[in-house]
């Protein structure tokens, strides 16, 4: 079972009301995240997974920089680049109304999220993106993640307009994402959708019987492990884990959180011990259509979750 290491790396500036005055502080916080323990952010990232053998997508979000400058982007892309890790297309269309010249005439309002935008917008959006990221140095765009998971069929059918053959925006855990997609195999196994090779966020039912996404920062290593095996043994043949530029970070500050950075270090172990059986790999690696459609989503123990419990008390005192 090839694992989907993915990260979504965007910059947020706490608000749109004073976007210039905050960017500078925001940009440095996520891009590196300094600190007196080092640079949790991007850079801490990319040396851990490195340290470790591992590959990761990075789902690089680009257009803040049509608001604040090129050359922003291509200090990301850099850094992912010369750590020889893979850069793809993420997009948050929130920033479509802060940038000019604007990329669609509709743009009075803020919309979050991609499926509430028209094809014809989306596949715009889509193109600008995936230039932006090539202006900036990243190498062939075949993979894309809408923020917030918020898809929609149309989003498949615009991505299918630029060239892009990979997608990894669905999140059955999210209501809005592929709400417009009947409910099918899609939620949890590769599926091909207007011509797209989908690969679903991996998620799994926890000790408790919760269904959760595995996404770094809202699970307990003990979890990921669990499933990562569950679904390997029930015969998966991908596992899509999720994670950002800032899951190491506390919340609103630039110091990192122990508790995330032991765990993303104890994934990061696990799978560079297991890389023989459990390779890291890229979208393009990946084909659909071999898993075993009936099988079922992973199952992980409940000491698992106790774990994550133990943990939140943890970060929270
Ligand atoms: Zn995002």
């Amino acid at each position: 079972m090839k694992v989907l290491l993915s990260f979504d790396i965007e910059v947020w500036c706490g608000g749109w009301a004073r976007l210039d005055e905050t960017f500078p502080a925001a940009f440095d916080r996520y891009v590196y995240g300094r600190s007196s323990q080092g640079e949790y952010a991007l850079p801490k990232t990319l040396e851990m997974l490195n340290a470790c053998g591992l590959r990761g997508v990075f789902f690089v979000e680009p257009l803040f920089a049509a608001r604040f400058g090129l050359h922003h982007l291509v200090t990301i892309i850099d850094l992912i680049r010369n750590a020889g890790q893979d850069v793809q297309l993420h997009l948050h269309p929130e920033w479509t109304d802060e940038i000019s010249p604007a990329i669609i005439p509709d743009n009075r309002v803020k919309r979050q999220h991609m499926s509430y935008y028209t094809l014809v917008e989306q596949s715009a959006l889509i193109a600008r993106g995936k230039q932006m990221l090539l202006e900036a140095g990243a190498g062939p765009v075949n993979a894309f993640r809408a923020g917030n998971f918020g898809c929609n069929r149309d989003t498949f059918r615009a991505l299918g307009e630029n060239d892009i053959g990979f997608d990894s925006s669905l999140n059955a855990n999210y209501e809005v994402s592929g709400a417009d997609l009947c409910d099918g195999p899609w939620r949890l196994l590769p599926s091909v959708i207007e011509g797209i090779s989908s690969f679903p966020v991996s998620l799994f039912a926890d000790g408790l019987g919760k269904t959760r996404s595995a996404q770094v920062g809202g699970c307990s290593f003990a979890e990921l492990r669990d499933a990562i095996e569950n679904a390997a043994m029930a015969g998966h043949d991908e596992f899509v884990i999720v994670s950002h530029n800032f899951e190491m970070l506390k919340p609103n500050s630039a110091q990192p959180d122990p508790v995330v950075v032991r765990r993303f270090a104890r994934l990061c172990r696990y799978l560079g011990d297991n890389s023989q059986h459990l390779p890291t790999a890229l979208y393009s690696d990946c084909r659909v259509g071999s898993s075993r459609s009936e099988a079922a989503p992973p199952r992980v123990g409940l000491s698992a979750t106790l774990q994550r419990h133990f943990e939140q008390l943890l970060r929270r005192f």
